[in-house]
């Protein structure tokens, strides 16, 4: 079963990283547009890398301007507008416009609610991403994996982007980052699946000692899953990640 968000903006919801926040889908809302084929994602096999179908800018900036109207009627301030949705928000291809359409309509009714992207930063060699990003207040960007073979068996790249270049790329934020991994165990296709092992671990920490990001967020597994033997982390080795994290001088924090 997958999980898929069927209008262009949805919520607010409470979030736990995020407080009430309100969504912002650049993706259609009937399937998912993404550049990596996650095992793990809630919302289901990638069957589309690209598409034609996105939502076009005014009406992403109509939606909004409505739902923010109706929550300023109702006295409700959202603590965030959160970029995520059904699949990676980047693709779009005029994600830069609409980040400035966002920021601008945002302004006019609540110029303390905070912005952030959710991403899984395979497009930050583009400038025009990589510049909007920079408007933002917060980028929340996927890195899993510490070796290339592990990184290509969790989030299975559609686009060739190997972690090496996603390393690079999330180096060039300077710090203004926080990076969020998921760990897992489990096998799919008969392949062994363990981001939490020493070997990979250690791995891992040296790209995010390198990256330097301002803090780290831990996941276990939350909902369904596309591929069946995936097990869910228990707490414990989570935390025992996390210490490690710690022990680099950077932040981290666990949510489950
Ligand atoms: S990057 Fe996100 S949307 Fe894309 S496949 Fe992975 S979990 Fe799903």
């Amino acid at each position: 079963m997958s999980f898929l968000f069927d209008q262009v903006i949805f919520g607010p919801i409470q979030s736990r990283r995020f407080g009430i926040s309100l969504g912002v889908n650049l993706l259609p809302t009937k399937h998912k547009i993404c550049s990596f084929d996650c095992i793990y994602c809630e919302c289901g096999w990638t069957e589309h890398p690209e598409t034609d179908e996105y939502s076009p800018r005014q009406v992403i900036q109509e939606a909004l301007k409505n739902k923010l109207s109706e929550l300023q009627q109702k006295g409700i301030v959202p603590d965030n507008i959160t970029w995520a949705g059904n699949g990676e928000p980047t693709l779009h291809p005029d994600f830069a416009a609409i980040v400035d359409d966002v920021i601008t309509v945002k302004n006019q009714f609540f110029p303390t609610t905070q912005t952030t992207v959710l991403s899984n930063s395979t497009t930050l060699h583009r400038s025009d991403v990589f510049q909007a990003l920079q408007r933002v207040d917060h980028n929340v960007m996927k890195l899993d994996a510490g070796t290339e073979t592990m990184y290509q068996k969790i989030n299975q790249c559609k686009v060739g982007k190997s972690l090496d270049q996603i390393t690079e790329d999330l180096c060039r934020f300077q710090g203004a980052l926080t990076l969020q991994t998921l760990f897992l165990r489990g096998h799919h296709h008969g392949v062994t699946i363990d981001n939490t092992n020493e070997t990979e671990v250690a791995a891992w920490l040296k790209r995010v000692e390198k990256i330097a990001p301002k803090t780290v967020m831990l996941y276990p597994i939350d909902r369904a899953t596309p591929a069946e033997h995936l097990q869910r982390m228990d707490r414990a080795v989570l935390e025992t990640i996390a210490t490690k994290v710690q022990q680099l001088g950077i932040e981290t924090k666990i949510y489950e």
